[in-house]
Parts: structure tokens; sequence; C-alpha cells
């Protein structure tokens, strides 16, 4: 019985592939050793995942052959890995442990480049929901403000009006069907061209056609009063005005200057 120390080239060939190992003799008594030998079958997994690791495995194109020299002239320079824990850590396994520090500075700078994504998409979030309150704490005072200045117990309310704006020419009429008796009063009037009248016309209810009801002419203020008889019990739906001649006229010239409104 061969000491498990032996096996070691074979191992190693062996856990590229089976068939690595040409010599049907020694393939044959490295099986059996792997049978009882626990630390020998532990040592071809741990073989066998680095010879994954290093695209070698048995899956796949078999291993070239300059390749496996150069495995086993590395084994050879190797310490013979009897029990010493060490030996764990076959010449592959420290190939594939160099590579590591790459690995992991890739793992760090994607895994920080996703956490400085992250942040820069909170932050962005955070300042935009910051500047939304601010300007909601503006609005607010704001409202406050108003609301405090027209409850203050002194607040002055004054209504302004514009001092350049004439008043409106306005008329007055009383009129009494009965009393046959109509009563004018008007302010505010537009002075006349010379030669000209302001005359009041009667709309009678019944539809008939324009009553004269009496001509003025206002004062240098644009007031007028007329007192006049108004004979034939008429019946009025509303009064008009017109410009007429000074001699007065017997139907309305148009346009219409005012009427009443209901
Ligand atoms: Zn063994």
């Amino acid at each position: 019985m061969k000491d498990h120390t032996q096996f070691a080239d074979s191992l190693a060939l062996y856990a590229l592939s089976a068939e690595a190992l040409d010599n049907a003799q020694e393939r044959a008594e490295l099986e059996a050793h792997l049978r009882e030998c626990s630390e020998c079958r532990s040592e071809l997994e741990s073989l066998r995942g680095d010879a994954a690791l290093l695209g070698l495995s048995a899956v796949g194109p078999a291993p070239p052959r300059r390749a496996r020299q150069r495995l086993m002239a590395a084994i050879e320079q190797e310490p013979r890995f009897v029990p010493a824990p060490p030996r764990r850590m076959g010449v592959l396994r420290s190939r594939w442990f160099a590579l590591a520090p790459i690995a992991a500075t890739l793992v760090l700078a994607i895994f920080s480049l996703m956490m400085w994504k992250q942040t820069s998409t909170l932050r962005s979030r955070l300042d935009s929901a910051r500047a939304a309150l601010a300007e909601q704490q503006v609005q607010l005072q704001d409202a406050r403000a108003v609301l405090d200045l027209i409850h203050s117990p002194d607040a002055m309310h004054k209504t302004l009006v514009s001092l350049n704006t004439k008043p409106l020419p306005e008329i007055k009429t009383i009129y009494s069907p009965e009393k046959q008796r109509l009563l004018l009063v008007a302010s505010s009037m537009e002075a006349l061209p010379a030669g000209k009248v302001y005359e009041l016309w009667l709309l009678p209810a019944n539809g008939g056609a324009p009553v004269p009801a009496g001509t003025f002419r206002p004062d240098a203020r644009g007031n007028a009063i007329m007192d006049m008889p108004l004979a034939g019990r008429l019946v009025a739906k509303e009064f008009a005005i017109t410009i007429e001649d000074a001699a007065g006229s017997q139907t309305p010239t148009m346009p219409i200057r005012m009427m009443s409104a209901g």
C-alpha cells in the first residue's frame, strides 16, 4: 500500500480529469486509495475547485499538454504535502488567491458606484422636497400676514375713487297721468351746441308713437328742472331723451341720448 504522499502528482492530474492520468495502473491505485483516504478525497475536491476556477476542469476541452506539464512542474517545486495544513493551499489555490484582491476591488468599486448613485438620487429628492417645503412656508406666512392685517383692530378700510371721472348725466322724472303733470330734474347734463335743446319723449304703454313731453336746456353746471302739464292721461311705459332743434320736434331725431331703465 502506497502512502498518500506518493499520490500527490497523480492526484493533481486526476483533478484535471480522470483521463489526464493515462497510466491505468496508477489511476487504479489512486482510485483505490481515494476510496479509503478522506484526506486525499478532500484534497482532490480542493484541486478540482482550483482547476475549475482556472478553466482547466474536465468539463470542456482537455487541458493542453504544456499546461499539464507546467502544473506538474509547479507541484514538483512545492514542498510535499503531508499533513501540514498550508499544503492545502496548493499552487492553483495560490494563483487564484493572487486574483482575489483584483476581484475584491472590482466588487467594491461596483458596490461603491451603486451606493453613490443611490445616495445622489436620495440627496436630489431630499433637496427638492426641502425646496417645496420652504416655498409652502413662505406662502403660508404671506397668507397669515394678509389675514392679520385684515383682522387688525386698527386697520383703516378706505375705498378710493378716480378724481378725474366726470359725474354721469342723470334725469329723474315724476309723472302722474291722472294729475296730467310731469316733473323732470336733470343733473350733470352735457352742454348743448347753440340752437339745440334736449327733448323728453313719453313712450306710451299701448305701444303708440312717442309723444313729445317738453324741451329744456341745462344751465352752466348741467342742471335743469322742467315742470309741465301733460294732457291726455296717457299711461307711460318709458321716457327717452333726444337732442332737437331749439323749437322742438314732433318726432324724435335719432339717436336716443338717454332712456329710462325699467
Ligand atoms: Zn491519502
